[in-house]
């Protein structure tokens, strides 16, 4: 019903770079694709390098397309952000994702699921009560669902995303700045935010260890983190040296390739059974 409801404001963005044929025979497709029921989630675990216990998992949106195979969200989350589907795409996501929290839970598994925001998600000021009701709905632990947003996304419209991150932080639900260092918020600026973690943007991750500069960076992130009580996830672990040297920067968390790549909830549960023993 929710569904429905916002694909009756979906708006025709002209100044949207849709004009090829084939970008606009791809939107007029998202936008079925969400009625459908052709978009998915892959799960990507994060773990503790302390002690390497699951502490969370990421959603990431796919598209089962019926022609082109499975549709990465690079090639259709910006088209979405520019035609006004990204309400009803974010809203999907939210559902599937708090479903599966919930399904953890139920288990006997509880981990906390992230979903990722974009940009008009933050100036969204019906976004909180939706979450609210999602949470209710399914019965979901606020602090099992965490909302990941980039610096970027904040910066578009400080005042109006520290608005709807408030009142989504007052729910319960934790707040992650995703792709952090790669943006340009103030510190000042973050202060004033409900943040409860950092995730290290992976262009630095994944350099690490042939550049001086981008390891310097990855340390400072920790430690600036730390000074402000946050949890530091570091993404784009691709290889065992970068878990040992972010071991040895004291960071917390860690998600990428050398772990395990996102998959499918199945797989994902074969994942973690096969990991945790
Ligand atoms: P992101 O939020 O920074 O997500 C991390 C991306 O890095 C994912 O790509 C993931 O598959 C990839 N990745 C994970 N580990 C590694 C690694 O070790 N090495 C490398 N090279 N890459 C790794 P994916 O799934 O293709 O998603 C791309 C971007 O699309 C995401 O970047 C996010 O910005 C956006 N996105 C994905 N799902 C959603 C969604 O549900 N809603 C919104 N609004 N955006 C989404
Ligand atoms: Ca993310
Ligand atoms: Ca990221
Ligand atoms: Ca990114």
């Amino acid at each position: 019903v929710a569904k429905a409801e916002h694909l009756g404001v979906f708006v025709y963005d002209p100044d949207a770079d849709s004009h090829s044929p084939g970008k606009l025979a791809l939107l007029g497709e998202l936008r079925r694709a969400i009625e459908n029921d052709e978009l998915l989630l892959h799960f990507q675990p994060q773990v503790s390098i302390d002690t390497g216990e699951v502490t969370g998992a990421e959603a990431l949106v796919r598209w089962q397309h019926p022609t082109r195979g499975l549709v990465y969200p690079d090639d259709f989350v910006p088209l979405a952000e520019r035609t006004g589907l990204i309400g009803p795409l974010t809203g999907f996501v939210l559902n599937a994702a708090v479903i599966q929290a919930k399904a953890w839970s139920d288990a006997g598994q509880p981990l906390p699921v992230a979903v990722n925001l974009s940009v008009r998600n933050l100036s969204d000021e019906d976004l909180p009560r939706q979450v609210a009701a999602l949470l209710k709905a399914h019965q979901l632990p606020a602090s099992l669902l965490k909302l990941e947003v980039t610096e970027s996304a904040i910066m578009f419209d400080p005042v109006g995303a520290a608005r709807v991150l408030r009142q989504l932080a007052d729910l319960g639900v934790e707040i992650s700045i995703d792709d952090f260092g790669a943006g340009y918020t103030s510190l000042g600026q973050l202060k004033s935010l409900p943040v409860t973690e950092f995730k290290i943007d992976k262009s630095f991750v994944m350099n690490m260890n042939q550049d001086a500069s981008d390891a310097l960076i990855v340390h400072s992130v920790v430690d600036l983190g730390h000074h402000l009580g946050l949890t530091i996830v570091a993404e784009g672990v691709e290889n065992p040296a970068a878990l040992e040297q972010l071991a040895a920067y004291g960071c917390d968390n860690a998600q990428g390739y050398y772990l395990c790549r996102p998959v499918p909830v199945d797989a994902f549960d074969d994942w973690r059974s096969d990991y945790v023993e």
